[in-house]
């Protein structure tokens, strides 16, 4: 795939926006195909497969949403009208239709009776002791204190829509709807591997100038919080045949490959060169901060001829990893899995602290809502520096050369907006 990239500023290479990158990447993938069907109480985060209309009405008759009497509003003209007391009506049962000038002990939930056409709270009437007689306090308006049978669902109505990510009130909508088992797509399947000879297992010695590897723990979290399979083809050394091999066994059977690490152009970045052999590739230099080198292509599968898994490389260092796959890894993901909410929610916040110094690319500043409502900024905005992401809750997306002042609104995105 060939992409055009916007016009050279000066003599550096030429930067995509954020927003170039992503229209070029989401322009690829089509949904994955398959389904499957599980029970309603395994599908929380699965992207529902087609429509599905309810088998009932919800509620399936009329019924009160308070204790008290359901009574006949032509019975009550004025207050403290007498009435009796004909019949016991608790919710799972069915009363008998309302007597002439009678009234039914009725609870939350229990269907209205024949006859009656409103519901008077229990706190509105007054009883008397070993009596069945009881004063209506309050005169009560036709419908009232009255659900209608098919208010929240009716039979036929569609309950919810195919491509639905289904959290727990779309579960529960389905189960009020009558569905035990649900028809949900695929997950995504998601193969990932780590460049570096620097990096190390935790649990392992740590090599002499090592590291940990810590994205694997942060990708294949991310991946799997978005309701994907998520595949670790564990530490990939630096060099070229090792990285073939590791794209060869990691395309059987993914749909997506990630990897962290060697997409720069450095002798020891061997990502650009083994993905090319193997597959087809192009290197993006994105102007973002952090993570300005991405890579995008798509790997040929050995067993399947014309078959490929979808390739995305992303940088070494943890949070340009962590960003980049917030920005482009998981709108790509979305798309695979059906989905159409590309954008992640964002809202405009106030920054409590001044930026002054902006950088010339389109950075993403690592930040904490604070208790009055405004955005603290963690101090190190490394790269490198992790913590900053896990002790933020959100990004502020600050636009190329712009800074703000203590005091602007800003566009911040929750991380907490970003998953499933
Ligand atoms: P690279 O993109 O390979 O040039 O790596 C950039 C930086 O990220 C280097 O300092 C690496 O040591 C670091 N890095 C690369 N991969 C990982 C990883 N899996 N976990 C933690 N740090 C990494
Ligand atoms: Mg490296």
């Amino acid at each position: 795939m060939a992409i055009s990239p916007s016009p050279a500023s000066n003599t550096k290479p030429p930067l995509l926006s954020a927003a170039e990158a992503l229209s070029h990447l989401l322009k690829n993938p089509e949904p994955v195909e398959g389904r499957e069907l599980v029970p309603t109480q395994d599908a929380l985060g699965r992207v529902l497969a087609e429509n599905i209309v309810s088998t009932v009405d919800v509620p399936p008759l009329d019924n009160t949403s308070m204790d008290g009497y359901a009574v006949a509003t032509q019975d009550i003209p004025q207050p403290g009208v007498t009435l009796k007391v004909d019949q016991r009506i608790p919710a799972g049962s069915v009363g008998e239709p309302l007597k002439p000038k009678t009234i039914a002990r009725i609870f939350t939930g229990a269907p209205i009776p024949p006859g009656a056409d409103a519901v008077v709270m229990q706190e509105d009437c007054t009883t008397q002791a070993q009596s069945d007689l009881v004063q209506i306090n309050s005169i009560p308006s036709m419908g009232q204190w009255i659900r209608r049978r098919g208010e929240d669902l009716s039979v036929g109505k569609v309950a919810l829509s195919a491509g639905t990510v289904l959290r727990p009130q779309h579960l529960g909508v389905a189960a009020s709807a009558g569905y035990a088992e649900l028809p949900v797509k695929r997950r995504v399947r998601v193969a990932a591997f780590f460049t570096g000879d620097e990096l190390s297992l935790p649990g392992e010695p740590l090599k002499p100038g090592g590291i940990y590897n810590s994205n694997r723990d942060t990708l294949l979290g991310l991946i799997r919080s978005l309701g994907c399979i998520g595949t670790d083809y564990g530490i990939v050394p630096d060099r070229l045949e090792a990285t073939r091999q590791a794209l060869r066994t990691a395309s059987e059977d993914h749909d997506l490959i990630i990897t962290s690490g060697g997409v720069s152009v450095g002798e020891e970045d061997h990502i650009k060169p083994a993905v090319h052999s193997e597959g087809r590739l192009d290197l993006w230099q994105i102007g973002i901060k952090p993570g300005k080198p991405l890579a995008f292509g798509a790997v040929r599968k050995q067993n399947q001829t014309g078959s490929e898994a979808w390739f995305i490389g992303l940088p070494g260092n943890p949070v340009s990893s962590f960003v980049t796959f917030i920005l482009f890894v998981r709108p790509f993901i979305l798309k695979l899995q059906g989905r159409s909410d590309f954008t992640p929610p964002s809202f405009l916040v106030r920054a409590d602290f001044d930026w002054s110094k902006p950088d010339r690319r389109n950075e993403f500043l690592r930040v904490k809502l604070n208790a009055v409502g405004g955005l603290d900024l963690f101090p190190n905005q490394s790269s490198g520096v992790l913590t900053s992401a896990a002790w933020g809750d959100g990004l502020i997306d600050c636009p190329a050369g712009q800074g703000f002042k203590k005091g602007d609104m800003v566009r911040y995105i929750p991380f907490s907006g970003l998953l499933y």
